[in-house]
């Protein structure tokens, strides 16, 4: 299967489709990576603060796939924002992983309330130009957390990745990301399994003779968002990636988005610390 990158501003191809960890035990992850990589995905998002980066990495290491054919990200925790702190979490999550360096960082939150992101970012700008990161990124950042990034001047985030599905579409903040010609990255891409039910969703499905989870992936992948869902499940992983081989019509992404509810599953980036 032929994945679809999306190039980022930084000049690097990220595959549009993977595979999150958020949530899998650490005594899960290396059975589950290992399941995800089999099955095609070479994509992997986990985070430090997922504790399963050595089970990622124990993944990676006996899959024997080139460490060129695969993207990792992993994220910087808020508790290490600091330009020096975020140096030395960095140099923690490369040896959990077993890597020399990762495909992407993210600054996990902004925190406003502690207002060190902007620490963290030079942080981060230290680790691109250090090569231990290829590209740096953000996650849950609003408008206004981009805008001081860029008035902060120097390497830019490529990505910001933000809980994006059917009941929280996020119009708001990906017009924000594009303002700044930053990729929009989708977490809880599937509302972490809430929406299957609803009707368009059942509607399409029926129509393709795929699943819910395939309906919505498609959803996300057509309006050209990057997006990993998650699963511990054999048949789920390998299902979610079997998504290249129809397409969505119009009426039925219209349909999806006629979900929207401002249904966050997550907390309010404005208020999280
Ligand atoms: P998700 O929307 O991917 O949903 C995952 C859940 O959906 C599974 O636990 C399962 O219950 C269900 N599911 C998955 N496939 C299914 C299928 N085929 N059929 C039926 N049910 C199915 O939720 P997520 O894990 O929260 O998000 C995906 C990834 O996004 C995470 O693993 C993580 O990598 C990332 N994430 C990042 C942040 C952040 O703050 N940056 C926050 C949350 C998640």
């Amino acid at each position: 299967t032929a994945v679809p990158t999306v190039t980022l501003h930084d000049g690097t191809e990220i595959p549009q489709f993977g595979f999150g960890v958020w949530q899998v035990p650490a005594d899960d992850a290396e059975r589950v990576v290992a399941k995800a990589l089999e099955v095609g995905y070479r994509h992997i998002d986990t985070a430090a603060i997922y504790g399963n980066e050595e089970g990622v990495g124990r993944a990676i290491a006996a899959s024997g796939i080139p460490r060129e054919e695969l993207y990792v990200t992993t994220k910087l925790w808020v508790s290490d924002f600091g330009r020096a702190e975020a140096k030395a979490a960095m140099e923690t999550s490369l040896q959990k992983l077993g890597l020399d360096h990762v495909d992407l960082y993210l600054t996990h939150w902004p925190a406003p309330a502690t207002d060190k992101y902007l620490e963290a970012w030079q942080g981060l700008q230290d680790i691109a130009e250090q090569g231990l990161s290829t590209s740096i990124g953000v996650s849950n950042h609003l408008g206004e957390h981009l805008d001081r990034i860029a008035e902060l001047g120097g390497r830019q985030p490529v990505i910001n990745q933000i809980e994006v599905h059917p009941f929280l579409q996020q119009r708001e903040v990906i017009a924000a990301n594009e303002k700044h010609g930053i990729a929009t990255q989708a977490w809880s891409p599937l509302a972490q399994g809430q929406v299957f039910d609803e009707a368009p969703v059942v509607a399409a499905a029926e129509a393709h003779g795929v699943s819910p989870a395939q309906v919505v992936i498609r959803w996300h992948l057509q309006q050209g968002r990057i997006l990993f869902p998650k699963s511990v499940t054999d048949e789920r992983i390998a299902s979610n990636f079997d998504v290249f081989g129809f397409e969505l019509t119009a009426e039925e992404l219209a349909a999806i988005d006629g979900l929207e509810k401002d249904g966050r599953l997550g907390p309010n980036p404005a208020e999280f610390s």
